[in-house]
């Protein structure tokens, strides 16, 4: 596979389809130069949403680390504030919060093509924590949540857009969003000039 074949998901999610901003997350995707190739506003269903998310041991002790993580740099006890301390009954707890809120309005789905398509929407997007999110990104522009907040209100931290991590979550992630048909590739005005 040529470089610049390279494809990964964005999901507008709810908080971002209610404040109006599928528009300006489609822009910054586009003047950077990727290609959105498919395209679609719809409404996820609570079985979707848990195949969407990996359901591996790994990738739920992450996302309990990355909450631990989150406590300790703001001097929170997580067994205090949630119960417990221990890594994946937090994953899964936030687990179960992603559902509801991804189901709670519409989403937007896109694939994004384009030269390391997912670094770059990774980059564009910003990481998970809005606080942590430098200002030029999708998240630093326009979130303000975290885990903090987020947790003590039972709910998940509203961060505007999902953004496949690596090639092979973008490929599964294409495959489980995506019937072959609904993705249209085309040759940009500006591709020759670019690349
Ligand atoms: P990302 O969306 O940046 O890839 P993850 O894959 O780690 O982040 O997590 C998926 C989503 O789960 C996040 O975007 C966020 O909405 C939610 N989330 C992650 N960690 C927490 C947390 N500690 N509390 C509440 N929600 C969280
Ligand atoms: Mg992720």
């Amino acid at each position: 596979m040529h470089p610049k074949e390279e494809r990964t998901v964005v999901i507008v999610k709810p908080d971002g389809v209610r404040r109006g901003l599928i528009g300006e997350i489609v822009n910054r995707f586009e003047r950077r130069g990727l290609k959105i190739i498919a395209l679609e506003l719809f409404s996820a269903t609570k079985q979707q949403i848990d195949d969407h998310y990996p359901k591996d041991e790994k990738w739920i002790l992450r996302l309990g680390e990355k909450t631990l993580a989150n406590y300790t740099q703001y001097g929170i006890d997580a067994k205090a504030e949630l119960g417990t301390d221990d890594k994946k009954e937090i994953g899964l707890m936030v687990r179960g919060w992603l559902l509801d809120y991804m189901t709670s309005a519409p989403l937007v789905k896109m694939i994004v093509k384009g030269i390391h398509a997912v670094d770059m929407v990774r980059k564009i997007s910003g990481p998970t924590m809005p606080a942590a999110a430098e200002m030029g990104t999708i998240r630093g522009d326009f979130s303000v949540d975290d885990a903090s907040a987020a947790n003590r209100d039972k709910r998940a931290i509203h961060n505007i857009v999902h953004a496949s991590e690596t090639p092979q979550e973008a490929e599964h992630e294409i495959q489980f969003w995506f019937a072959p048909e609904e993705v249209h590739d085309y040759k940009r005005a500006e591709d020759d000039i670019m690349f």
